[in-house]
C-alpha cells in the first residue's frame, strides 16, 4: 500500500462511504484512503461475523435505515438503484410494537423504513460500488488513528501509531478525534484535531472543536441471545423482524427494539437494543428473559423462543447516535487547511442518523473545487 494520497478519509462507515463514492464519480483520478478502526466496512451500521461459529451473522448496530418523507434527489439517486436491484428492501411491514400490556400491533411510522440485504454492511459496499474507478479507493482496516499534523500544507496521519500516511486534503467522518469522549475510547491526552492547530490558526477548526465538545450521545447496549432450538425457530414465520417497545416500556426497562434474524442453518440471532442517556447500568441476563417472557406471553412463539434463548454476547455503543448540538453545515470545510467534516454530528433539520450522514458527505463533496 502506498503512503501518499489526495484524500485520506478517517472512518469507513456511511457518510465516508458516500463522500468517497460521489468525490471518485466527480474527479475518477483522485486517490483515496479510508483510514477504518473497525474490521470491516458500515461504522455503525455494521454486521457481526461470530468468531466462535462462523455461521453465524447479525446485524449489530443500526438495524435498519429510516428516510424521511422529503429525502433528497441525491440521496434518491443513490438508493434507487439498490431498491431496483432489491439490495435495499423496504421493511416497513416487518416491524411491529409491543405496549405495557403485553399487545402486538403494527409499528406505524411516517419513515420509508429500508434494510440492506444481506446485511446492513452491504449498504456501504453498494455505495462505493456506484464510485466509477474504484481502483482509486483504497481502505485500511483496523487501523486507528491517534495523531494528526499538518506540515508543509500537507497532512500527515499516523496509523496504528507507526504507519506514516499523508494527503493533501482531510476528512473526518467522525467526530471522535474531535470530542472529549476520544480520551477514554482511544486513551489520549488531548484530542488529536487540537494538537494539530494551535488556537487561532484555523477558525473553522476552533469552532468545530468548542461545538462538537457541547454534543451529547445516546448510549446503547446489545445483548445478542441464541436460538439454537431449530425445531422452536421453525414455528417462527418471519424471516426477519423488528419489535418495538412503546415508550412506557422504554422509560420503565430501557428496552429500544428486538430484531430477529434467521441465520443459514436455520437457528435464530435475537439482539435486543436497550438505550441509555447516561451510564449504562449492568442487568442480569436472567431479568431480562424474565421480563421479554411476561411481556410476550400472550405469543407463544416469542414465549418459547426468549425461553429457550440464551445470551452469547453483549456490546456497549458508548456513542450510538448525537441527541443535540449538531454542528452547522457551515463548518463542514475549510478551505485554508484542506480539512472537511461529515457525519450524523451536522445539522439538516428534518432528518437525523443516515439521512443526514448522507445529507452531509453529498453536500461536502460539492464544496470542492
Ligand atoms: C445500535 C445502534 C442503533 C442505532 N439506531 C439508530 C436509529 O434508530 N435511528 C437513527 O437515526 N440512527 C441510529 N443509529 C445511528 C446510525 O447508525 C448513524 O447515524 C450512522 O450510521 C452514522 O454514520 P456515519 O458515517 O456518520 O458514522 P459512523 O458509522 O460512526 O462512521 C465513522 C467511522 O469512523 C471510524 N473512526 C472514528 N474515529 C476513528 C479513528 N480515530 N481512526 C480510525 N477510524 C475511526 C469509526 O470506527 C466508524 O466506523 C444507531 C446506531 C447504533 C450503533
Amino acid at each position: 500500500m502506498k503512503n501518499n494520497y489526495d484524500f485520506i478519509i478517517i472512518g469507513a462507515g456511511i457518510s465516508a462511504c458516500t463522500f468517497a463514492s460521489l468525490l471518485n464519480k466527480r474527479f475518477s483520478d483522485v486517490s483515496i484512503l479510508l483510514v477504518e478502526h473497525g474490521r470491516r466496512i458500515g461504522g455503525r451500521a455494521t454486521t457481526r461475523r461470530s468468531r466462535k461459529n462462523k455461521i453465524l451473522e447479525f446485524d449489530h448496530g443500526l438495524p435498519s435505515i429510516n428516510l424521511s418523507q422529503d429525502v433528497s434527489k441525491d440521496i434518491l439517486s443513490i438508493i434507487s438503484p439498490l431498491i431496483k436491484s432489491k439490495k435495499l428492501v423496504d421493511i416497513s411491514k416487518d416491524i411491529l410494537i409491543i405496549n405495557e400490556l403485553g399487545v402486538l400491533k403494527n409499528g406505524f411510522t411516517n419513515y420509508k423504513i429500508y434494510r440492506s440485504l444481506p446485511f446492513m454492511s452491504n449498504f456501504c459496499k453498494e455505495i462505493i460500488n456506484q464510485s466509477i474507478n474504484p481502483k482509486k479507493i483504497n481502505f485500511s482496516f483496523q487501523s486507528v488513528t491517534k495523531s494528526i499534523k499538518r506540515i508543509n500544507n500537507l497532512w500527515e496521519i499516523k496509523v496504528n501509531n507507526e504507519r506514516l500516511m499523508k494527503s493533501s486534503n482531510l476528512i473526518l467522518s467522525s467526530s471522535l478525534i474531535a470530542h472529549p469522549r476520544c480520551l477514554e475510547i482511544l486513551e489520549t491526552n488531548s484530542l488529536p484535531l487540537r494538537d494539530a492547530f494551535t488556537p487561532g490558526k484555523d477558525i473553522v477548526v476552533d469552532s468545530v472543536l468548542r461545538e462538537t465538545s457541547k454534543i451529547t450521545y445516546k448510549k446503547r447496549k446489545i445483548y445478542i441471545l441464541y436460538v439454537s432450538s431449530l425445531l422452536t425457530v421453525q414455528n417462527f414465520k418471519h424471516k426477519y423482524l423488528q419489535v418495538l417497545f412503546s415508550s412506557v416500556i422504554r422509560e420503565n426497562l430501557n428496552f429500544e427494539r428486538l430484531i430477529f434474524q434467521i441465520q443459514s442453518d436455520g437457528s435464530m440471532i435475537i439482539i435486543l437494543h436497550c438505550t441509555y442517556i447516561n451510564t449504562i447500568p449492568e442487568i442480569n441476563i436472567d431479568n431480562i428473559i424474565k421480563s421479554l417472557t411476561s411481556l410476550f406471553i400472550k405469543y407463544r412463539i416469542f414465549f418459547d423462543l426468549f425461553s429457550k434463548a440464551r445470551l452469547i454476547n453483549q456490546m456497549d455503543w458508548r456513542a450510538s447516535q448525537p441527541i443535540n448540538h449538531f454542528l452547522p453545515k457551515e463548518l463542514q470545510w475549510s478551505s485554508s487547511s484542506k480539512i472537511g467534516f461529515c457525519g450524523d454530528w451536522f445539522d439538516f433539520n428534518c432528518c437525523e442518523g443516515v439521512e443526514s450522514a448522507m445529507n452531509s458527505a453529498i453536500r461536502l463533496v460539492k464544496l470542492l473545487n
